[in-house]
């Protein structure tokens, strides 16, 4: 049977992870062709599968008394290169197929990172949308009180993703360490002044514009003085915009689940201090950036229709960095028709596959989220050492190291798409190449 109809017959309701499973499938046929051992060890059919899928109970309490009950995941999917390494989602969308989804490409993102790292993914289907600070906590340490049996500094590192920031990553290593007693670096992302690494905040943001510029500088250009189109108001959205502000382009949107703004001046410095204050602090709407700038306008957005505005607005560069699948063909097409040169994928499989089949019959730019936005789970790698070494590197050492890193993994892709006969097609480039390094480790292991 067919991998992909074998994996939907399996589990025939995970429609992002077969998604996910059909783009690397077709994408690593010309190398399955090429290593004959590949297909003898029938690694393709072993690395769909989770290597274990831990679910549990999260009970917790509200601020009134009520009891609530979520529920919690982790996909340890394969640790063939390094101990399981991925972000955790609390999100109401958080379902397994999702998580499977995610843990799969983060296996390939982080063999493409060239650090030894495994890939996991977890979270939960917990709304932090309107929480309090307590509930937030509650619920924090309901989810680390199980979570801590199978995780550990040498076995499976959880960080952020959505809904997990720096507040919750506080709140679940406070658990681990009481629960275990240990203080290690179990999860990343931490505080700065207990184990964080500078620029991890930064670091998806920042990776997915330093590999924006390198895949314009390959075809002599760059992003000064380009419009940019960024979709998502989180961590990666934010540190984005910065390092394109600070490299001279112009983001002139931004966006949150409710609809966009449009700010044709583009954001400078000064409005984007009152993004980050609006969104971290006040933990608010971005409606709200409308009203305090007169120039800039709000525009709701209907998840039913069939096409986001904010992709139809004329510019050079796209960031699509909120969540899965929120350009689809006709957003792809819109994009292609005013112009965009260059798409990099700050948020995981952002792009529907019709919407990437246009972005490369086109001959754009396209950087995928595996290539694109793995500076965050690089950062996270470095955060691991310096844990392990009970060091902290400098801000400008840290930067160099993220730097170096989307530079190596933009030319590993740019050179791997050369080398099977599909030019610039980072796509393949990203899929030959983290399936590679992973198919062969686990060649090695043999068969466990
Ligand atoms: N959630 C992020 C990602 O999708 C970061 C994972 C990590 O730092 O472990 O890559």
């Amino acid at each position: 049977m067919d991998i992909v109809d074998l994996v939907k017959s399996r589990d025939p309701n995970e429609r992002e992870f077969h998604q996910a499973v059909a783009e690397v499938i077709e994408s690593i046929k010309p190398v399955l062709d090429r290593n004959p051992e590949f297909r003898s060890a029938n690694i393709v059919e072993r690395i769909v599968e989770p290597e274990r899928v831990i679910m549990f109970r999260v009970p917790w309490m509200d601020d009134e008394g009520d009891v609530h009950v979520n529920r919690g995941f982790r996909i340890e999917m394969n640790s063939a290169i390094g101990p399981y390494k991925g972000g955790l989602r609390f999100h109401p969308s958080v379902n397994l197929g999702i998580l499977k989804f995610l843990a799969f490409e983060q296996v390939f993102k982080n063999a493409l990172t060239s650090l030894a790292m495994g890939g996991g993914k977890g979270g939960s289907d917990f709304d932090p949308k309107g929480k309090s600070d307590a509930e937030v906590q509650r619920f924090c340490q309901s989810f680390m009180l199980e979570l801590s049996r199978h995780i550990g500094p040498d076995t499976d590192i959880p960080a952020g993703d959505i809904g997990v920031g720096a507040r919750e990553i506080g709140y679940l290593f406070g658990m681990y360490k009481k629960v275990r007693n240990e203080f290690t670096g179990v999860l990343t992302g931490k505080g700065l002044n207990w184990g964080g690494s500078l620029i991890r905040p930064e670091a998806t943001g920042y990776g997915s514009v330093y590999f924006a510029a390198e895949m314009l500088a390959a075809k002599g250009d760059s992003l000064e003085g380009k419009k940019s189109l960024v979709s998502g108001s989180g961590n990666v959205a934010q540190f984005t915009m910065e390092k394109l502000i600070e490299l001279g382009s112009i983001p002139v949107t931004f966006s949150d689940s409710s609809g966009y703004i449009y700010d044709e001046k583009g954001v400078d410095r000064e409005k984007l201090d009152y993004i980050m204050e609006l969104k971290n602090v006040r933990r608010g709407r971005v409606s709200a950036y409308a009203e305090k700038y007169p120039e800039a306008v709000y525009i709701p957005v209907d998840p039913e229709a069939d096409h986001n505005p904010l992709w139809d607005h004329v510019a050079h560069c796209a960031f699509p960095s909120a969540t899965q699948n929120e350009i689809n063909e006709k957003d792809a097409a819109n994009l292609v028709k005013n112009g965009v040169l260059v798409v990099s994928e700050g948020a995981n499989m952002p792009t529907t596959p019709e919407g990437v089949d246009t972005f490369l019959d086109h001959d754009i730019l396209y950087g995928p989220g595996k290539a694109a936005n793995a500076g965050g789970v690089s950062v996270s790698g470095l955060e691991m050492s310096q844990n392990s070494m009970r060091l902290g590197w400098t801000r400008a050492e840290v930067d160099e190291r993220l730097q170096m890193i989307m530079k190596n993994i933009h030319k590993t892709c740019l050179d791997t798409a050369e080398q099977y006969g599909t030019p610039f097609n980072y796509v393949n480039g990203a899929n030959i190449a983290g399936f590679a390094k992973v198919a062969q480790a686990m060649i090695d292991q043999g068969v466990v």
